[in-house]
């Protein structure tokens, strides 16, 4: 028997995640969006050390929802949760919701962006379409369940520019733009964003849910 999970008095949503910079910023984009919502409203998966659960879905939409669905019922919380990946034209689609962990270790962004760019290395400029995909997903205690799903679409460097962003970001140019995703700032890169675009589109659900 796991233990009953204490939520705090001010909690009315919870993020199915354990990453703080996904955290930060929907706690000040629900405040912002949500009358009546506050920062403390909305809590962390790590915070309140929820049960691990395993992402073996093969869609992005699947993992989001099996994050959400966990945490839904051992909070009794409104929950949202994402999944996220770059798919890449020439591998199908992959690595999606393999990209974590596409060089074998999970959240290795340099062994990651070495073997994509390994893979790519005969693949000529005009083939090296790739697109962000982000599933982001609301589950209410009443059952109700919405996916929204955002992308941003661009194309894959021969090697790595700029420092901020994470993960694939310093290979990836976002269509319309002559600097990758690693050489934006955070707010330009929300603008433009496959999680930005999810989570907007997941606002009207979550207002709902939540008012
Ligand atoms: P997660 O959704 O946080 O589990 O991210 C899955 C993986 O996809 C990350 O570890 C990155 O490799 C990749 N990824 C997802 N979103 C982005 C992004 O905005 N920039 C760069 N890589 C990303």
């Amino acid at each position: 028997m796991t233990a009953p999970v204490v939520v705090p008095a001010s909690a009315r949503a919870l993020l199915a995640t354990h990453n703080r910079g996904k955290l930060e910023e929907l706690r000040r984009i629900l405040a912002e969006a949500v009358p009546g919502f506050t920062e403390e409203s909305l809590v962390s998966a790590g915070g309140l050390e929820l049960p691990d659960v395993v992402e073996n879905g093969v869609t992005f939409a699947e993992n989001a929802l099996l994050k959400a669905r966990a945490a839904c019922a051992a909070t009794g919380l409104v929950a949202i949760a994402d999944d996220s990946g770059l798919a890449v034209d020439v591998l199908g689609g992959a690595p999606g919701v393999f990209s974590a962990r596409w060089s074998g270790r999970h959240g290795d962004d340099a062994a990651n962006n070495a073997l994509l760019l390994a893979q790519l290395g005969d693949v000529p400029d005009e083939h090296r379409g790739a697109e962000f995909v982000c599933a982001a997903v609301m589950v209410t205690p009443q059952g109700r369940e919405v996916v929204e799903t955002g992308r941003m679409r661009g194309r894959l460097l021969r090697g790595p520019r700029g420092g901020g962003g994470f993960g694939y970001d310093p290979l990836f140019i976002p269509d319309g733009e002559d600097r990758t995703s690693a050489e934006l700032s955070p707010a330009e890169k929300d603008a433009i964003s496959h999680r930005g675009r999810a989570f907007r589109a997941l606002l009207p659900a979550l207002r709902d849910a939540l008012a």
